[in-house]
């Protein structure tokens, strides 16, 4: 029986409305919190819903460091991890699941879910143990048990509370490529798994809960989307399954104007367009996964970032235009980053030549570039790169360009961690004369010295790169230049 009206041609098109929740990890945090999201559920109930489910919050570092402990053979720490993995989930089936007592027979069921994936973890980190290291495609089956967790925990409450609900593995639905620990979609074979999996299951009004974070290969190898990937498999599965909304539940009221552990006087962001809202997460703002947005554009699927700990409040909404203001719409900030300079020694090398040399080998090196600057005269150049990618792109440069190296054409590669990237957001910037300059001064207050500085010609995103000690103190400084916290209100980019 079709609970909801399918279109002419059938697909899953057909089913309007489709609306997908993905709830984080603080959002899935506790019994509490899960009992939260189930009334939240429970509220959309008219429409087909897909919810999409982080691990309760803190649970993939657990299961990760577990894994570090077995690569070095360190046994009583992972069985003292096990220990913590098992009763934080039963002790939440219990709290969950023991009253009313119709619901016993769900929570019977939970537990032995739990113990089964539990034990599958434990296989995994005794596999680990016994080989002395990590294979990338173990860890990230590993690690996808987290969400695995969650969404069995929550699939069964759904049920108890009379909603029916079916937990669903995201390597069931998200098809990628095989990087591992940092996996893309391929959204074809994706659409089609779901048209598979979860348009039967909508049909019959059964709410899929997707784990998600994670995916498989094409032949069926698991993968995951990197850290904070649960955002991203919301909007893949929201793209796959031509969603009318994504909403993305949170732990604060939206997408802010900084980061409100950095600044004091944030202001939640009523809305965003689509580009800045990538902006801003590729430029560090946690609160979205760099990805979320691409797969969302073409279908222009709008998203919403909420609150689940008060989901009256209005939120974020994120689409593809509206009535911008002037000026920046928000500043974010990254720590764990590293500048890498490179500089000819000798007239006769080109520049030009070096650079693409260097940005060919850290394409290939899957090594993500974050701000690219250069001087002409000196043929110089420098590129912000993430922390845990230095091993990495200093090994791809040094083998591409070993030769220029040793005969002295050019000069030693030179890394610095000692720096931190500010970002200024907005499509509101473009064509503001003077913002620039403002912002500069801003930081020049401070006493903070300008290491690097890009701008695209879009005038999207103005990247700064300042010293590491002195990245928050500039973030407030451009936050409070730029009129964007609340104290400001309407003087905003005046
Ligand atoms: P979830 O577990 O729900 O995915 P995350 O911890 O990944 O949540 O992201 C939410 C957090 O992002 C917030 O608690 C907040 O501290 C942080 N954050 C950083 N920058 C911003 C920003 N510009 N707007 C909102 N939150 C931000
Ligand atoms: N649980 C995963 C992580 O912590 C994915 C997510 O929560 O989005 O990175
Ligand atoms: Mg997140």
């Amino acid at each position: 029986m079709n609970k909801y009206t399918a279109d002419a041609d059938g697909r899953v098109k057909g089913l309007k409305n489709v609306l997908v929740m993905k709830f984080g990890g603080t959002s899935m945090g506790s019994a509490d919190r899960m009992r939260a999201a189930v009334d939240i559920i429970a509220q959309e109930r008219e429409r087909p819903v897909v919810v999409v489910v982080s691990a309760m919050s803190k649970i993939t570092d657990l299961l990760l460091e577990t894994l570090r402990h077995a690569e070095v053979s360190d046994r009583s720490a992972v069985d003292a991890n096990l220990r913590t993995l098992l009763n934080r989930h039963i002790q939440t089936c219990n709290e969950l699941l023991s009253e009313p007592a119709s619901a016993a027979r769900f929570r019977e069921s939970a537990v032995n879910a739990v113990q089964s994936l539990v034990s599958e973890f434990h296989r995994i980190a005794n596999g680990i143990l016994m080989l002395g290291e990590r294979p990338p495609r173990s860890v990230d089956e590993a690690i996808a048990i987290g969400e695995r967790l969650s969404s069995t925990l929550l699939a069964h409450y759904l049920e108890a509370c009379g909603i029916d609900a079916r937990a669903v593995n995201g390597s069931e639905v998200i098809v990628t490529d095989a990087v591992f620990g940092n996996a893309s979609p391929q959204m074809e074979l994706t659409e089609k798994k779901c048209d598979d999996r979860l348009v039967p299951l909508l049909e019959r009004g059964i709410v899929p809960v997707v784990t998600g974070f994670n995916g498989a290969t094409a032949d069926g190898r698991p993968t995951t989307l990197g850290r904070g990937g649960s955002d991203f498999s919301a909007s893949i599965l929201a793209a796959a399954l031509n969603a009318r909304e994504l909403w993305i539940w949170t732990d604060v009221d939206g997408i802010m104007t900084a980061d409100p552990r950095l600044v004091p006087d944030v202001a939640v962001l009523d809305e965003l367009t689509y580009a800045e809202a990538a902006e801003l997460a590729y430029n560090g703002a946690k609160v979205l996964h760099p990805r979320t947005l691409a797969p969302l554009v073409e279908k222009q699927i709008p998203v919403w970032s909420k609150n689940s700990f008060a989901p009256e409040k209005p939120g974020t909404r994120i689409v593809s235009h509206f009535d911008e203001p002037k000026g920046a719409r928000a500043v974010t900030s990254m720590a764990k980053v590293a500048l890498i300079s490179m500089e000819p020694a000798n007239a006769i090398l080109s520049g030009t030549r070096m650079m693409a040399r260097a940005l060919d080998a850290l394409a290939l090196a899957n090594v993500e570039i974050l701000v690219f600057t250069s001087s002409s005269y000196r043929q110089s150049f420098c590129f912000l790169i993430r922390k845990r990618d230095v091993a990495a792109a200093l090994e791809v440069l040094e083998s591409n360009l070993s030769i220029e190296l040793a005969h002295g054409y050019l000069k030693p590669i030179e890394v610095d961690e000692n720096v931190g990237l500010l970002a200024v957001v907005g499509e509101g910037m473009r064509g503001t004369p003077g913002l620039a300059g403002r912002v500069f001064t801003a930081i020049s207050r401070e006493e903070v010295n300008i290491i690097a500085i890009a701008q695209g010609s879009s005038e999207l995103t103005i990247g700064i790169i300042v010293r590491l000690d002195s990245l928050d103190r500039a973030v407030r400084a451009v936050h409070e230049e730029c009129g964007l916290g609340k104290r400001a209100g309407s003087l905003a980019n005046a």
